[in-house]
């Protein structure tokens, strides 16, 4: 691979490109990262919206539809979909997800899904890699979609500028998860399926929540609003919209201290999660090499040593010379 035609190519958009650095990079393949290292002073232009909730609440309905309202307003979008749980791994259509299809002919649209967890420090890495490159392709928005509360996804979501959390009317279950793991890293909750009984119920109960908990947002002046809408009526797009611009607007206005507080705190994180995946390969590569790995195992297996003085010994001879 040229690295730097590579780069080049990507920057002018180039699909085909793109697409082959992002595989590359989900194969683990060196050169992916001497690309991404290439394009990374030119990114920080897009816009990362992360969209996440349990599997059913309609993440994919409202992409599709947000997907629309940015092309009507002239923006290029890209469209990660990180689904951990899906069998498809790193298509460039969304396997089953047939409705995000009608988008696949417009060529202001990129759509990635992520199923792997990649060679290069996980999920919440392969993602950072995958919405590197498409900020460098230049899209406007980036639209990044996780399945679900857990860890993976928190971390996801933390790389968003904006986040927002789905979740649909009648499900306690969902709130109380919401509470539990995700809630300090939404900026915005978005109630769907409004069109269904029980929505009001949800609104207020989330409002609540958030009105104890507000301490506990991350983003000073900002209240996280509680949207309610219906994705598959086309409905309460324009409140939601407004109150991503909101946002959107608020980190601009405050760009030297919100947004650079913000990209510091992604930053460190990405730097390590980095340092951390890079360590334990350079580290286990070493004991591999030797089958040292199955030796010091037997040893310990056999009583003759204990893991933290053979974890001591590893790290001090790994970083030596
Ligand atoms: P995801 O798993 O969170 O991505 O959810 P999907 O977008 O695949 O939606 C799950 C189901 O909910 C689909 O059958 C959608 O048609 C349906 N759905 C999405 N939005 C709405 C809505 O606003 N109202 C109703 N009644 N159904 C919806």
């Amino acid at each position: 691979m040229d690295i730097l035609k590579t780069a080049e190519l990507i920057e002018k958009g180039d699909l085909r490109h793109s697409a082959r650095v992002m595989r590359s990079l989900d194969d683990g393949d060196p050169e992916a990262l001497e690309v991404l290292k290439v394009l990374y002073p030119n990114t920080g232009r897009a816009w990362v919206l992360g969209i996440t909730g349990s599997p059913g609440v309609g993440k994919s309905t409202l992409t599709d539809v947000l997907v629309t309202r940015f092309r009507e307003q002239g923006k290029t979008v890209g469209v990660v979909a990180v689904d951990p749980t899906s069998p498809f791994t790193g298509g460039a259509i969304l396997g089953d997800r047939i409705r995000m299809q009608r988008h696949a002919t417009d060529d202001g649209v990129f759509i990635r899904s992520l199923a792997t967890r990649g060679h290069f420090g996980g999920l919440t890495a392969s993602t950072r890699g995958v919405v590197t490159v498409m900020d460098a392709m230049g899209k406007d928005v980036i639209l990044v979609e996780t399945v679900g509360v857990g860890q993976d996804e928190v971390d996801v979501a933390k790389m968003a500028d904006t986040t927002l959390i789905v979740t649909v009317p009648g499900m306690g279950d969902d709130i109380q998860a919401i509470k539990a793991g995700i809630l300090e890293v939404g900026d915005i909750f978005v109630v769907n399926k409004m069109d269904r009984p029980g929505g009001e119920a949800t609104l207020s109960q989330l409002e609540n929540m958030l009105m104890m908990e507000r301490e506990g947002t991350r983003c000073p002046g900002w209240n996280p609003p509680v949207v309610p809408v219906s994705a598959a009526n086309n409905q309460g797009l324009d409140d939601l919209l407004e109150a991503i611009k909101g946002h959107y607007d608020l980190l601009h206005e405050n760009k030297a201290q919100l947004m650079n507080q913000r990209r510091r705190e992604r930053a460190k994180m990405e730097l390590m999660d980095l340092i951390q995946t890079r360590a334990k390969q350079v580290i286990l590569k070493r004991l591999e090499a030797g089958h040292r790995l199955e030796d010091l195992a037997l040893s310990i297996a056999k009583g003759e040593k204990d893991p933290y003085s053979v974890c001591q010994e590893v790290i001090e001879a790994a970083f030596s010379d």
